[in-house]
């Protein structure tokens, strides 16, 4: 069977060729999934599919998390307090945190990418970085740079990827993990100890990174690797 991927979509303005908004899912996504062997499906956030979230869920075999905008502070009870927090978007913060809540009670298997770690976190109950500039020293390192990842060994994200220390990982981010929820492991951090990768203590493969593997998938294998091993895993369950 080929596994079939749920991937929440975003609210996009502006799409050419399309009277009104559409929904957009990030086609590097699809890519990468595909050469692994899956397809990806995408959700919309609209109310009545988030309300569906758990029966959606049921009839997939994994869920992708992809990256995006800001969740909304108050989702992890803080106050908004850096200028720099963008795209804030509660239909988006709504139907991934169901989402994802969904695909832990049903044993599904999620990778969670950029936003989607922060989001996973979110939806377990942990905090973040709100402007990880105002917490480093060297401030806007993880916008749009490569950097290394050095990872666990044993850990999900390690066996999938076949190393502790992956080739060319882009950061493209401006928060990060601050209190980890309760459940996650931290399973890969930046050379500045930044939380990059975590996966849930559980049966179900569970994984979340903070880099983007989509962006280098189609040439670096330590990175397709990731979207791999996120297949195989799927394909061991069904
Ligand atoms: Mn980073």
């Amino acid at each position: 069977m080929t596994p079939v991927i749920l991937l929440p979509g975003k609210l996009t303005t502006n799409s050419q060729g399309v009277r009104g908004d559409t929904f957009s899912t990030g086609r590097r996504y699809s890519e990468a999934v595909a050469r692994a062997g899956g397809v990806v499906v995408q959700a919309q956030p609209i109310a009545q599919t988030t309300a569906a979230a758990h029966e959606l869920v049921a009839r997939f075999d994994g869920v992708i998390i992809q990256g995006g905008g800001d969740i909304d502070p108050n989702r992890y009870g803080q106050k908004p307090r850096s200028n720099a927090i963008y795209g804030i978007s509660l239909e988006h913060d709504e139907l991934e945190i169901a989402v994802i809540r969904a695909a832990i009670e049903l044993d599904k298997p999620i990778l969670a990418i950029c936003r989607g770690i922060q989001i996973l976190n979110v939806a377990l109950g942990g905090t973040l970085h709100q402007h990880l500039a105002d917490v480093l020293a060297d401030g806007e390192s993880h916008w749009d740079k490569y950097h290394e990842i050095n990872l666990e060994p044993n850990s999900r994200v390690a066996n999938a990827m076949k190393t502790v220390a992956p080739k060319q990982s882009h950061s493209f981010h401006h928060q990060a993990i601050d209190k980890l929820a309760h459940g996650l492991v931290v399973t890969g951090r930046a050379p500045d100890q930044t939380i990059e990768a975590v996966e849930l203590d559980a049966k179900t493969w569970i994984v979340g990174v903070q880099w983007h593997p989509e962006d280098d998938a189609d040439t670096e294998p330590d990175q397709q690797n990731l979207f791999n091993g996120f297949v195989w895993a799927i394909k061991e369950v069904i």
